[in-house]
């Protein structure tokens, strides 16, 4: 059902989109355009995080490099990792077409999330370090900040139409996901302690990200972009 809606607005606006904006919320088939594509997006979000606090050096290389994490800020080596759907290993095929509801929907999470909504969530994470504020490991908190940043962000390149999309998806994917056993501590706190084993389990880790989608969609006080940043750089 997903898929009929979603196709006859996505293709009447495939030529006009493509004029205004990179080819982006959509399947990479190739590694040379992924990187092309999000290169050009991440000039764009540091040059409005140079706006915003002039001081904030942010240089993260963005590169193609397919793993089970899909896509990822690495802090080691300042990379923005990204995936392509080629290459994705089958089990997290199988993970997204079954909280899809089936194989296109699975595919079209992938082509919006991690071909799309992800790379200013993973260059949230690169400015959320570069200011060194980014805990040991990862936190509840810290994705919801990434998430609030990427949401600003999007909003501001007048990318509401997928970001309506994006909605639906998260939707779907939330009615097909199982609550997750937290051991009692709830979704927050059991990310913030067990943060790597949670990253391995996709159904937990995709419950928060796509519950925290959801939220921060729907939050009317969600500030704009410049002011997340600015109020980021004051707790430096
Ligand atoms: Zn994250």
């Amino acid at each position: 059902m997903l898929r009929t809606l979603l196709l006859p607005c996505t293709l009447g606006l495939a030529f006009t989109a493509a004029a205004q904006h990179p080819a982006w919320f959509a399947l990479q088939t190739d590694s040379a355009s992924l990187v092309r594509e999000a290169r050009a997006l991440t000039e764009r979000f540091i040059a409005d995080v140079r706006a915003a606090a002039p001081d904030v050096r942010l240089r993260p290389r963005v590169v193609e490099r397919t793993t089970p994490y899909l896509i990822f800020y690495s802090e080691a080596d300042t990379t923005v990792n990204l995936p392509l759907w080629d290459k994705v290993p089958p089990p997290l095929k199988e993970f997204l077409t079954q909280v899809g509801g089936d194989e296109a929907t699975g595919r079209a999470l992938f082509a919006h999330y991690f071909n799309g909504f992800y790379l200013p969530h993973e260059l949230g994470h690169a400015l959320i370090d570069a200011l060194g504020l980014a805990p040991a490991s990862g936190s509840y908190a810290e994705e919801k900040k990434a998430n609030a940043l990427a949401m600003a962000w999007w909003r501001e390149q007048g990318r509401t139409r997928e970001l309506a999309a994006c909605l639906e998806l998260a939707r779907t994917a939330l009615a097909h996901t199982p609550v997750p056993d937290t051991e009692g501590l709830g979704t927050e706190a059991f990310l913030t302690r067990y943060y790597e084993r949670a990253t391995q389990d996709p159904f937990l880790y995709g419950y928060v990200q796509f519950g925290q989608f959801v939220e921060l969609y729907d939050d009317p006080a969600l500030p704009g972009f410049a002011e997340q940043v600015r109020a980021l750089v004051a707790q430096r």
